[in-house]
Parts: C-alpha cells; structure tokens; sequence
C-alpha cells in the first residue's frame, strides 16, 4: 500500500474512536431536543443509525476503499451534512444547534485545516437545506433545561477526546522530528557524526577555544592504500574496515572528543583541551591498534593510518585554516612514507617522534 493508502489507514483508525464518542454524545443532545417534536420513526431509526452504527460503517468503508485518505474525507463531509440535517431537525433549537456546529467545526479544523473547515461548512448548509426542506422547521427560540444537561456530556468531553487525539499526534510528530535530526547528522555506515555534522562541531570548538584561550587539536585520519583493500578483498571487505575503525575511535577517545568520517576513507577527530604532545600520544595508539588488527585477521591483510594533527592557534582566522594546517600534516604523513602521526603546530610541520614519548 502507498504512503496515501497508510496516511488514510492511520487517519482513518484515529477517527474511528473519536467517532464512536462524538456521534453517541450527539445521539443523546440531538434526541433528546427531538423529543418534544414527536419525530416520526423513521426519524428516530435515522438519528439511532446516525449515532449508533454510522461510525463503524464509516470505518469499514474507508478501510475497503482503495484510497482511504480520499474516503476518510467523504465521510468527514457526510458528518458534517448529517449534522446540519439534525440541527433543521430540531428547529434550530439553540444550544444543541451551536453545540452540534461547533463540535464539528471543531472536528473539521483539526483534521484538515481551514480548507477543510470551509469545506465541511458548505457540507453542513447542504444539510441544514434538506432538513429544512424535509421539516419545515420554525425557530424555537428555547433550550429547556433538560435540553441543556443534554448537550453538557458532549460539550464536556468530545473537546477532552479530540485534544487528547491532537496531543498524541504532536508527541509523534516531535520524536519523528528529533530522529530524523539525529539521522541527518550521522553517517550511516561508521554511526559516526558525518561531515557536515563535524564541521558544526569544529566551528563550535573554534569559537570555544578563541574565547578562552586553551589547547585543543584536531586530527584528520586516512587509511592507507584503502583503493587496493577493495580491489583486493571487495567493498565488504572494505566497509568492515571503515567500520573497524570508527569502533577503535569510539573504544580509544575521550567522551568528549568528536569523532567524524570526513567521507571516504577519511576520518576527523576534535581533542578538546589537549595539548598537541598528548594529541599525538592518543593517536599513535590509534595506529598502531589499527594496525595490530589488520595481523589478526591474516597475516597479509596489513592495514595502516596516516594521521595528520594539528594544534589550536590564536593566529588562525577562521576554522578553515585550522583544517587546512591538519589537512597539510596529513599530506606530509601521506607524502614521507604513510603510517605515521605529523603533527603540525605553531605554522610548522614536524613528524612526531612518538616512540619517545
Ligand atoms: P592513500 O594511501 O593515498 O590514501 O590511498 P587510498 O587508496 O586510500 O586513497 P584513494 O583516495 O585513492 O582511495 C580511497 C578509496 O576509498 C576509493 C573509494 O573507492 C573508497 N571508498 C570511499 N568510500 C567508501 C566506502 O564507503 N566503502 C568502501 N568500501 N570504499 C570506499
Ligand atoms: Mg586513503
């Protein structure tokens, strides 16, 4: 079924039980204003099946129909008539009249905006026209007393219902919202931030680190000689990769370090508050874990990082050039034989001399 055919299902299935307590809460006002006219019974077996069985014929008919939605709003248009019907019926006596219209109103609005409320408005002229042609009403000015505690259950808790009904719709609607969020700003493959959630991130840490002056480092990880792995083992084989290495990232920062996959086989982490030597240490470990698993699975899988680092410094302009400083170490890491960590700080390059620390 389509995405009309759900959309209509779930309308419809939502409608269905404020249905039942709309039509019998009417049932009761609208009868018991019938009462003192003496309605044929072919009037009382109309208002019993109006209020009684109408809404479950309603269901079953959108359920069969091949576009619900549509149906939905065809019997959103017959309530609407029946009740203009109903309110020529009873003379236009007064407070069930405005209580009928107004609930339906109501209804009509909350389901599909003004259009809708338009729409059912013409619906319920229709039916004001034949209930007048078929009663020949005259006004009745009066509300009797009973007639008034009629309409009270009615008035009392359709509202409570249909708010109710609204309510749970925007709960839905805001968690939806929030997922999709969250969905926007990850990277399907790795579970990681993608990159334009990182860039937002870096851009945060930035102005972070501008406003009070601390350290901070940002790394850019790329795996080496990735193209052959496909080519080699397959773009499984390559993806399990990827992913075994957002998982070393995840096991081996900080909470508070933001990790990324800049697209590709290139990967982006923030180290808030880290001086560029404990940078490097933390991403040494990320490559020689990297490496070491590579071994375990066969000994002539060899995988291996080269990683580019680069220090917060109050010179840079804007995040860009910060980016640009580890996107340069990267290209010496890359360009001096791969598998290794350079770091760039202070507007230099230099290799890091890991093994001493
Ligand atoms: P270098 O050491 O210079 O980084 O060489 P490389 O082969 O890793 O670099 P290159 O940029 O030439 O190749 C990156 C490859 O990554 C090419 C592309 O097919 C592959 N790739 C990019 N995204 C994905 C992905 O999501 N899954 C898989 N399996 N491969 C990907
Ligand atoms: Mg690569």
């Amino acid at each position: 079924m389509g995405k009309m055919g759900e959309k209509g299902l779930s309308l419809a299935r939502r409608l269905y039980s404020s249905r039942i307590l709309g039509l019998a809460l009417g049932l009761v006002c609208v009868s018991v204003a019938m009462y003192p006219l003496k309605p044929a019974p072919w009037v009382w077996g109309l208002m019993l099946f109006n209020g009684l069985l109408w809404p479950h014929l309603a269901y079953q008919w959108a359920r069969r129909a091949k576009v619900p939605y549509h149906a939905e709003h065809r019997n959103l248009l017959i309530d609407a008539f029946t009740g203009g019907f109903w309110v020529a019926a009873m003379q236009f006596n007064p407070l069930p009249s405005a209580t009928t219209i107004s609930m339906m109103a109501m209804n009509n609005v909350a389901i599909g905006g003004l259009r809708f409320l338009l729409a059912g408005a013409v619906a319920q002229i229709l039916g004001i026209g034949v209930g007048w042609l078929v009663f020949a009403p005259i006004f009745i000015p009066e509300t009797s007393q009973v007639q008034l505690y009629a309409c009270l259950p009615l008035m009392c808790f359709y509202p409570l219902a249909l708010g109710w009904i609204c309510y749970r719709q925007a709960y839905t609607l805001g968690r939806q919202k929030r997922e999709l969020l969250a969905l926007s700003r990850t990277d399907s493959l790795t579970g990681l931030l993608n990159h334009g959630a990182w860039k937002d991130q870096l851009e945060i840490e930035f102005q972070r680190c501008q406003r009070q002056p601390q350290s901070g480092a940002i790394a850019l990880i790329d795996i080496d000689h990735f193209k052959s792995i496909n080519d080699t083992y397959g773009h499984v084989a390559g993806d399990s990769v990827l992913r075994q290495l957002s998982k070393i990232l995840k096991l081996n920062l900080r909470a508070t370090d933001v990790a990324g996959r800049y697209g590709g086989d290139e990967f982006c982490v923030i180290l808030p508050d880290l001086p560029l030597s404990s940078a490097a240490a933390v991403m040494e470990t990320l490559r020689a874990r990297f490496a070491t698993l590579g071994c375990e699975q066969s000994p002539a899988f060899k995988v291996s990082l080269s990683i580019g680092l680069a220090a917060f410094d109050s010179r840079h302009a804007d995040a860009t050039l910060w980016l640009n400083d580890a996107d340069q170490a990267l290209y010496e890491a890359k360009s001096s034989g791969r598998n290794q960590v350079v770091c760039c700080g202070g507007g230099w390059v230099h290799r890091e001399l890991v093994d001493s620390v």
